[in-house]
């Protein structure tokens, strides 16, 4: 039976060949596009663009409006009414405004009314950039009322056609068992809808077999110009790994807590004090960064409009994709590892919005790239069988002793070892850290004094 498939269809998809497909993952190519085929993918991006701030300058300007009817008395119930926010009434909107029939729609020189060129660009484009706008606006109202954690966000900001990266996202609903309309095509080449077929460097190899046995659904097919080239993510659900993936036998048994850390990134201890393993990588990407570093002053040095800032230029392009890919790798070898090798993870709960406050933090936070190994770590635990445990935010994982039990409060971050105050153990932090979530069990009681256990 045909199942339609959309982002949010939260029951699992059965492909036409029988198999449930509960995977979700992603498929990345980088294109390789005629000037024509570029001028086209910016015209859907500078669409997408045009729409998210035409949501945006209409709430502000029906926000305002009320806001100044406030400030000459004019009661609440007679205020000009607010508008909806909702994603529905947004993509409603849009329709209406660019196909001419909302009355604020643009008027063109010859009296025709909406956009003009909406055609040339897939609907798909405003409707995305619709609910993208409802949703940051969303964001910026709970985190107003205090209904959402973490730093208060301000208005949405609009998108700068010089200060954004070109980007959008189409979506490719299908019935299942017919054609995708996001779909390799050959070897090196995917077809898209309204943009037709485009090259990509990378083989398509995978993805053509996986469709082809009904082991994937591509739902979506987000495109963005970074560096000088074009990059389609194309996001779907995929079929489970073989059952013999999944299994947890021959991994280490014990529970393993896994410290994301400042020096190491990651590190992995049991209960028993024992180290299970260590992720180091820093050490790849600053090195990266210290080529960056020097490709900058390089090209500070430059003239303007010389061929030396060109090929500067294209140089320090190149090491910031360096440096990307190096972190990339890292984080999937890391969370790859992790989840294959062991049966139970203890993660903290990072407050990253807190820990991005402390500016002695941040650089190694966006280093490490915290949330994104958290992501990947919670949904390769899935794939392959893997408990994950997800420790209390407040759980004092770096400040307890594993070997006393008691709390140092006074514990800071230049501090490496841990030394108790109270046994007198000496223990590298990250270690003490890892050791301390692989006993969580559940939160402390908080208004109780430190406990002290023998050792
Ligand atoms: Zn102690």
């Amino acid at each position: 039976m045909p199942v339609a498939a959309g982002r949010t269809a939260d029951a699992a998809l059965v492909s036409h060949t029988g198999v449930a497909l509960t995977r979700a993952t992603t498929f990345r190519f980088t294109l390789d596009v005629t000037s024509e085929q570029h001028q086209r993918l910016l015209a859907h991006a500078g669409a997408s663009r045009l729409a998210f701030n035409h949501h945006l300058a209409r709430v502000k300007a029906n926000l305002d409006q009320r806001a100044a009817e406030r400030t000459y008395g004019v009661p609440e119930e007679d205020l000009t009414p607010a508008l909806s926010w909702s994603k529905v009434s947004f993509i409603n909107h849009m329709n209406a405004w660019k196909d001419g029939r909302a009355v604020d729609a643009p008027v063109n020189h010859d009296g025709s009314r909406g956009l003009p060129w909406r055609g040339e660009v897939s609907t798909d484009v405003f409707e995305t950039a619709s609910v993208h706008a409802a949703q940051a606006l969303a964001n910026w109202a709970a985190s107003r009322n205090g209904a959402r954690a973490g730093r208060v966000v301000g208005f949405p900001r609009f998108k700068s056609r010089h200060k954004t990266t070109p980007a959008f996202r189409l979506r490719a609903k299908y019935p299942e068992g017919a054609a995708p309309p996001v779909r390799p095509t050959g070897p090196k080449a995917m077809r898209f809808p309204k943009l037709g077929e485009l090259g990509v460097r990378e083989s398509t190899r995978r993805l053509r077999r996986l469709l082809q046995q009904g082991r994937f659904h591509a739902y979506a097919a987000a495109f963005r110009y970074e560096r000088g080239r074009w990059v389609v993510s194309v996001t779907g659900v995929a079929a489970p790994f073989h059952p013999a993936r999944r299994t947890t036998t021959g991994r280490h048994r014990a529970r393993v807590g896994v410290d994301l850390g400042v020096k190491t990134l990651a590190l992995a201890a049991d209960e028993h004090g024992n180290l299970r393993g260590t992720w180091e990588g820093v050490k790849a990407l600053h090195t990266a960064q210290a080529r960056l570093k020097l490709a900058n002053q390089r090209y500070s040095r430059t003239k303007r409009d010389s061929n030396g800032r060109k090929k500067a230029a294209r140089r320090l392009g190149k090491l910031h994709a360096r440096v990307a890919a190096v972190r990339k790798a890292l984080l999937h070898q890391i969370t790859a590892d992790l989840a294959k090798g062991y049966a139970c993870l203890v993660v903290e709960d990072l407050n990253t919005a807190g820990m991005l406050a402390n500016r002695r933090l941040a650089r190694v936070v966006s280093d490490a790239a915290f949330a994104e190994l958290r992501r990947q770590l919670e949904y390769k635990s899935s794939w392959y069988g893997t408990e994950l445990v997800i420790a209390d935010r407040w759980f004092p994982s770096s400040k307890t002793c594993s070997g006393c039990g008691s709390i140092k409060a006074d514990l800071t971050l230049a501090d490496r070892t841990y030394r108790c105050d109270s046994c007198g153990l000496a223990i590298d932090r990250d270690v003490n850290a890892a050791i301390n979530l692989a006993r969580y069990t559940e939160p402390p009681p908080r208004s109780s004094p430190p406990q002290h256990v023998a050792a």
